[in-house]
């Protein structure tokens, strides 16, 4: 079974193309993997992803619609480069299907074929109208009948089906994401996967202090996220002792600042050993009373790596829609034991001053604290869930 896949985007990165290319290659072989034996070959400015006849089209057609860098894709179908052959393979289609209107589009990708585009559309149309009796519709018709004409083969191509856009996941670079069991950062994941970063994921947690709710659900949504990417790392970082020092030892209003400040350090540290360029977070402005202008600048100096917000424009019910079109929203909203939960202060500080959150923290062995965290994080693989 073949499919023609289209790209958008990267068709459009001049000498960088086939680099783009390969890796959307590799991306969907991956995808498809599991389903059974797989070829991807470039064909003009298309992919044609040939599949063993053994694997379920519906099966086949789902994996293709989560790998970013697809643009749209359809079932096709190969055929000989000879009008028998194409109006055979014509006939077959058409009688297949109902429909009331249809259109002919036929592209010749490869000049040397004997018949203009025009006229093997035209030829195939009356051949269709008489067999069917429906009529040519060339804007919205019930059913396409699209041909290209590549060298040595022709490709019927059956419905267009829609690809998730964006870019091929590892052609943008590596990034830390910091994932809480909240609604926004899976979100947030989300948008930096779809314009190509691979994602490599972190998770604080006050076990023992609190349940491990929040760690099974971070699994959960990191094997939701895992289906654009393939088996992916989380680390888990124990935080509940960090937690408390800054509450002995630190004023309560600045707390979620100084708790985010060194999420943001660990994070980093993680960032630097696994390569990775920059960190993600699902923070959006004045969404919460921490996540203001001065706050965020706060937390990002305490960062050297940019600190990347996909969300930072977006409305709460914009992201849910989004959390919910990938399907973290009902886990996300499952009840936990989140570690901020765990020892909040009730009127957290809006207008925090990076001066005098430093002037605080040096109360405290900052960079003994992370290495402490660092030595006790643990790392897994979690597989793509099913
Ligand atoms: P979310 O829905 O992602 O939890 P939120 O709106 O609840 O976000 P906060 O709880 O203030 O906002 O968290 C802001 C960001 O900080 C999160 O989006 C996430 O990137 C990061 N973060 C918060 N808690 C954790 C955690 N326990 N582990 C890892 N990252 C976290
Ligand atoms: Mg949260």
């Amino acid at each position: 079974m073949n499919f023609a896949v289209h790209y958008a985007e990267i068709g459009l990165k001049g000498r960088n193309r086939p680099r783009f290319e390969s890796r959307l290659r590799k991306n969907i072989t991956r995808a498809l993997a599991r389903a059974g034996s797989v070829q991807v070959r470039n064909l003009y400015g298309r992919l044609l992803v040939e599949i063993s006849d053994d694997v379920d089209p519906e099966y086949a057609a789902s994996c293709l619609s989560k790998v970013f860098g697809v643009a749209y894709f359809s079932r096709a179908t190969e055929i000989a480069p000879s009008l028998e052959a194409i109006e055979a393979a014509v006939d077959e289609f058409v009688s297949q299907r109902e429909f009331e209107s249809f259109g002919v589009k036929v592209r010749r990708v490869e000049k040397s074929y004997p018949w203009k585009s025009v006229e093997l559309a035209t030829r195939l149309g009356s051949r269709i109208q008489s067999a069917s009796g429906a009529r040519v519709n060339l804007s919205k018709p019930d059913l396409w009948v699209e041909l290209h004409l590549l060298s040595q083969r022709v490709l019927l191509l059956h419905r267009r089906q829609p690809g998730p856009g964006g870019m091929p996941v590892g052609s943008a670079g590596r990034v830390v994401s910091l994932i809480s069991g909240g609604i926004d950062s899976p979100a947030s994941s989300y948008r930096m996967l779809k314009r190509g970063c691979e994602l490599i994921y972190v998770h604080f947690h006050s076990a023992p202090f609190t349940n491990e709710a929040s760690q099974e659900k971070v699994r959960d949504l990191v094997g939701i996220l895992a289906r654009y990417q393939g088996p992916v790392r989380l680390y888990s970082v124990p935080f509940g002792e960090i937690q408390q020092v800054l509450v002995s030892e630190a004023p309560a209003d600045p707390r979620i600042v100084l708790y985010r400040r060194m999420m943001v350090r660990i994070a980093e540290q993680i960032a630097l050993r696994e390569r990775a360029l920059a960190l993600v977070t699902g923070e959006s402005v004045a969404q919460v009373s921490s996540q203001t202008l001065a706050n965020l600048d706060t937390i990002n100096r305490a960062a050297t790596l940019p600190i990347l917000r996909p969300l930072v424009g977006m409305d709460k019910a914009e992201i849910i829609e989004l959390a919910e079109q990938i399907g973290t929203y009902e886990i996300s909203i499952e009840p936990d034991e989140d570690c901020c939960s765990y020892l909040m202060p009730r009127n957290p500080a809006t207008r925090t001053h990076a001066e005098h959150i430093e002037r605080l923290e040096r109360a405290f062995d900052v960079s003994g604290m992370v290495e402490a965290a660092l030595g006790r994080a643990q790392r897994e693989r979690i597989d793509p869930a099913t």
